[in-house]
């Protein structure tokens, strides 16, 4: 039994992944010398890569952005290749340590030009997920911002991008499902309650406070930490600090001493 449920198991997967292929594979653009250049003036992480994983970071790339659909809302005309370069280079980072996830259940990314008003909660917005309808919804002006300012530890793409990929873990229809290891993810969660409860009582001098609200937000605030004041936060929390290295499976601080 166990053998015919694997047998049927991985004939599954084999039309699956021939499925994206078919699907996504003829969609595929490759990067141009300029697209690259502006991720080497502007995208710090991807100028630090070997080049080993600089190959690696393209071609993923590329398969991101042949899979989402970029739509340009209010005010906004047109999502230049320019900000697709961007924001699909901000997802790629921060799930380079998972080879084959591309956040699949979130197949459209809404752009803004500035805030935006949002029916879910009667609140002006900078950035959201909205799992239901598979959608990452980011306004431009904040995402250049955390962008520009890439030491700051607040970055709204990386924040977003956190909250889709905890999302996609616990999603399980698309094969993209529990990629966090499970005890990697208990470690971390004992150490981020530790931090959730200093920065509720105004203890934490690392983390912002709206990081306190919740396990969500936490998380997302700490990748925001994680890839932009890593060493200050090894240097703050090093029981947390790795591990999200071992739970990410990558180390930004790594990445700085390799060259
Ligand atoms: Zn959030």
């Amino acid at each position: 039994m166990y053998f015919l449920h694997r047998l049927f198991f991985s004939i599954g997967e084999f039309f699956y992944t021939l499925f994206l292929r078919l699907k996504v594979g003829s969609k595929i653009q490759k990067l141009s010398k300029e697209d690259i250049n502006v991720l080497e003036n502007l995208f710090p992480y991807y100028k630090n890569l070997s080049k080993e994983h600089q190959k690696d970071f393209i071609s993923r790339l590329e398969w991101f952005l042949a899979e989402k659909e970029f739509i340009p809302r209010g005010e906004l005309k047109k999502v230049t290749p320019e900000m697709k370069l961007l924001v699909g280079a901000t997802a790629i980072m921060v799930t380079f340590g998972f080879r084959g996830v591309f956040l699949r259940h979130f197949s459209k990314i809404l752009l803004y030009p500035d805030s935006y008003y949002s029916t879910i909660n009667q609140k002006y917005h900078y950035g959201e997920v909205n799992p239901k309808l598979g959608l990452i919804v980011l306004s431009w002006e904040k995402f250049v911002e955390g962008f520009m300012h890439s030491q700051s530890g607040i970055n709204l793409g990386i924040h977003e991008m956190a909250h889709a990929m905890k999302l996609e873990n616990q999603i399980h229809y698309n094969r993209e499902s529990n990629f966090f290891n499970p005890y990697r993810w208990e470690r971390y969660a004992v150490e981020a309650k530790k931090e959730k409860e200093k920065i509720q009582k105004g203890d934490s001098n690392l983390f912002r406070k709206s990081a306190g609200a919740n396990d969500h937000e936490f998380f997302a605030v700490a990748l925001e930490v994680f890839f932009e004041r890593s060493l200050e936060f090894a240097a703050y929390n090093p029981a947390l600090y790795k591990a999200l290295v071992y739970l990410l499976k990558q180390d930004p601080i790594q990445l700085h001493n390799s060259n």
